[in-house]
């Protein structure tokens, strides 16, 4: 009987510690403070680096954990449970899938480098793809790459893209992608690894989102920008695979923390209809409200063995080659289509069953309808794209609708 939905004595026991480290260092009130002021203190990112979050999927020779995936979802669904604004998770998710193929592919100086002080809590590792021009289409990116002499020189935007300002200050670097040989179109594509302080990146801009308040998103402008090889990540116009390896790794987490967060306000929500009475009696007695609470647990634990499968598939095809990268590609999006607009609909249902209080900012609900609604909007890739993967899986590449 091979198939065992168990997790290791290890796996239990990190997602203990995570709790545990949540419970007192996590807590809604916390998560408030944060989404009001619009950062997330220091203390939580040493708190992170301390239980060897941060890039934990990275190898151990630079201080990663070498984590592989399903315990790496377990750390995405305990912080998503726990900051349900979702900005500790996009700090922790961005990281650890985005600084996996970097950790995979970087030249040495950069591991050793910009991997090796993200772990520490000393650093940041982003990704940046969109372009003003959109983010759907990554073969249609602008951003350029020219080889000068022994050097690349980079010019370009990249936009809507998360944690600039604390990449700014703790000296980070974003993987990033532009064309080297446009007219090979996305086989002409090539990724760098982009200090964020290097000369010529210019931050231009800071938005004003709806929600995760405490991670900022932004823009920046890439003039001349100069780097050596030992910035190039993989092989030359190899880079639009890399970045859809990256989208695997990181869209698989967003899924994850998306689930932790909707668990969470769908326990908010049984507090709140056990103890609020209406027509002499608790809420949660009504049919009208107990029954869609049995509909939404039930979607959601299917939602988060989704998650968890693929989690395994992850492991098997890095470790053992066992699943194809297209193969485990239709499932992380699925687990990226079906977990945001899960929890968007969790949230705003639980938001409902609280009346107007829900609708108050002293109720934590609000908060996560902004949060999981970054990924429910496109972060990580829009919802129509990861239908696209899908189909594309089912029906053949011949039906690709954009061919
Ligand atoms: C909060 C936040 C943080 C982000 N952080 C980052 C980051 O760190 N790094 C980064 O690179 N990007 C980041 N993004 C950008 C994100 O990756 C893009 O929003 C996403 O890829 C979609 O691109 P777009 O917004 O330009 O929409 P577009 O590509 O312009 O698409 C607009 C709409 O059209 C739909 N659409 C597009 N093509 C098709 C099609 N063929 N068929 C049907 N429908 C289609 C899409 O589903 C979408 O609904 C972030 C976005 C948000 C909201």
């Amino acid at each position: 009987m091979p198939l065992d939905f168990t997790f290791t004595e290890e796996q239990e026991m990190l997602r203990q510690a995570i709790r545990e480290w949540c419970s007192k260092n996590l807590t809604l009130e916390k998560v408030r403070e944060m989404d009001t002021k619009g950062e997330i203190p220091h203390d939580v990112i040493k708190g992170l680096a301390d239980l060897n979050l941060l890039v934990m999927t990275a190898r151990e020779d630079v201080g990663g954990m070498n984590a592989d995936w399903v315990t790496t979802v377990i750390a995405a669904e305990e912080l998503g449970y726990a900051d349900i604004s979702l900005a500790v998770p996009v700090f922790f998710l961005v990281q650890a899938g985005w600084g996996f193929v970097v950790d995979r592919y970087a030249s040495e100086e950069v591991r050793q480098d910009y991997v090796a002080r993200a772990i520490r809590g000393e650093g940041f590792v982003g990704i940046a793809s969109t372009e003003p021009g959109g983010g759907s289409d990554v073969a249609a990116m602008k951003s350029r790459a020219e080889r000068r002499g022994d050097k690349w020189i980079l010019n370009g935007e990249k936009t809507y893209i998360s944690g600039t300002e604390e990449a700014k200050a703790m000296n980070g670097g974003y993987f990033t992608i532009v064309r080297t040989e446009p007219e090979k179109g996305h086989r002409g594509m090539t990724a760098f690894f982009l200090p964020i302080n290097a000369p010529g990146v210019e931050v231009v801009k800071r938005f004003e989102d709806l929600g995760r308040m405490a991670i900022s998103t932004g823009g920046f402008v890439m003039k001349d920008v100069e780097l050596t090889d030992a910035y190039v990540i993989g092989e030359v116009n190899k880079g639009f695979y890399l970045t859809m390896e990256g989208f695997d790794c990181a869209r698989l987490l967003v899924a994850a923390t998306c689930v932790g967060a909707a668990r969470r306000a769908l326990e908010i929500g049984m507090d709140y209809i056990k103890q609020r009475k209406a027509f002499g009696r608790p809420i949660g007695k009504f049919e009208g409200i107990q029954f869609e609470l049995a509909d939404l647990w039930t979607e959601l634990q299917a939602t988060r063995w989704l998650v968890y499968r693929t989690a395994w598939m992850m492991d098997k095809k890095y470790k053992e080659g066992a699943f194809s990268p297209l193969e485990v590609c239709q499932w992380v999006s699925m687990c990226k289509l079906k977990a945001p607009q899960l929890a968007f609909r969790i949230f705003e249902r639980t938001m409902i069953w609280h009346g107007a209080y829900g609708y108050t900012k002293e109720c934590p609900l609000e908060m996560g309808l902004r949060g999981v609604m970054s990924y429910y909007i496109g972060a990580e890739g829009a919802q129509n794209i990861q239908r696209i993967i899908i189909a594309r899986e089912l029906l053949g590449k011949e039906f690709i609708p954009y061919r």
